[in-house]
């Protein structure tokens, strides 16, 4: 697999690029940035050949088999729709789009022309999310009755540009962390949220944009989800728990882009410690996404699953700012 980075990200620095480089086969050919002295600091950084300022630059490397887009959120439909319409596969980062009729554009166009179109949700290629959710469907803690997310986080100084101050970009913690907790409720249940209530502030970060949010989700099964998402909880630590009528899971320290954490399973015969294979949660969804490009299998987050997230994510910033109770609408 030959890659093309639309965007000279830190998501792309901090692990994309060696997770594409630990593919068998794969490389990558060009960066695009919209900043020559950046794009051409980046690739020299990257041992990158060659950066771009003009994505229809980019595009017309026939070398060029796919692309990882992780620009802004608000670039996303515009560079997928090129890269489709170009023949390239692609990995859009999350959130897709700004609305559900981008997000639904570009995984359409992406049917139309034949190409791969998957989204980066990192989380449910973890060892321990694959593990919860083996758990979960062999019926070890029965009928699911509730399930809880805790994904308050310090975001790290290096973030706080865009997703604390600029709506336009797509800042706030909603796109950037629920759209995260709306695919992995997803992932482990297997059926998509139904109604959304939700309560959103800012608490020390966010200019003009919620730096914190909690939501209580409905689902078609009657499983209760509730969620809380904050860039400002130094020690608050991550997590997610299931709890059905025969166990519970407790799983810690699991929302997380490492391969970390600990699950426990508690139930009539007592407690029991979840082992989970520690592999890299981005190679793991890139092997996935070289697989599906190479016709078997699909990607680990496909196009609808980044639209799915994206409505949640949407359901629940109109609860927040309407105050009221919203259904979750999928698109077409
Ligand atoms: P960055 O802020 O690092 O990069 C986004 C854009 O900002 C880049 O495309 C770049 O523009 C521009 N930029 C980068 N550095 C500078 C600079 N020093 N001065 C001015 N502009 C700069 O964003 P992230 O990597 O944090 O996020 C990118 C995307 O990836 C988002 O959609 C985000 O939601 C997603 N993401 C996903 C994660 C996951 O695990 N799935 C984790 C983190 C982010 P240009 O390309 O034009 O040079």
């Amino acid at each position: 697999m030959r890659w093309a980075l639309i965007g000279a990200s830190r998501i792309a620095s901090s692990y994309m690029i060696d997770a594409m480089r630990a593919g068998e086969g794969s490389s990558i050919a060009s960066v695009l940035s919209s900043d020559a002295a950046r794009g051409e600091a980046y690739a020299r950084e990257h041992g990158i050949a060659r950066s771009f300022t003009d994505l229809n630059d980019l595009l017309g490397d026939d070398s060029v088999d796919a692309v990882y887009i992780s620009t802004t959120n608000e670039k996303h439909h515009a560079q997928a729709l090129a890269s489709i319409s170009a023949g390239k596969h692609v990995l859009c980062e999350k959130p897709l789009a700004m609305t559900l009729d981008e997000a639904g554009e570009m995984v359409r166009a992406a049917d139309e022309r034949g190409v791969v179109f998957a989204t980066n949700h990192h989380l449910r290629n973890a060892g321990s999310h694959l593990a919860i959710r083996e758990l979960i469907r062999s019926g070890r803690i029965g009928r699911v009755l509730s399930a809880r997310v805790f994904h308050a986080v310090n975001l790290p100084e290096v973030l706080r540009g865009w997703r604390i101050n600029n709506a336009a970009a797509g800042g706030g913690v909603i796109p950037d962390i629920t759209v995260h907790d709306a695919d992995t409720i997803r992932f482990h249940l297997g059926e998509d949220p139904e109604e959304v209530v939700a309560r959103a502030g800012a608490s020390g970060l966010g200019e003009g944009v919620e730096d914190s949010v909690m939501s209580v989700w409905s689902m078609p099964s009657g499983t209760m989800v509730e969620t809380h998402e904050s860039f400002t909880h130094p020690f608050a630590g991550t997590g997610i728990e299931f709890h059905g009528t025969e166990g519970s899971i407790f799983a810690r320290n699991v929302m997380t882009q490492e391969p970390v954490g600990d699950i426990r399973l508690v139930d009539a015969s007592g407690e029991t410690p979840i082992p989970f294979e520690k592999h890299n949660l981005y190679e793991y969804s890139l092997g996935l996404f070289a697989s599906a490009v190479n016709g078997s299998g699909r990607p680990s987050a496909d196009g609808v699953d980044g639209v799915k997230s994206l409505a949640v994510a949407l359901a629940v910033r109109e609860a927040a700012l309407t105050g009221k109770a919203v259904r979750v609408g999928y698109g077409g």
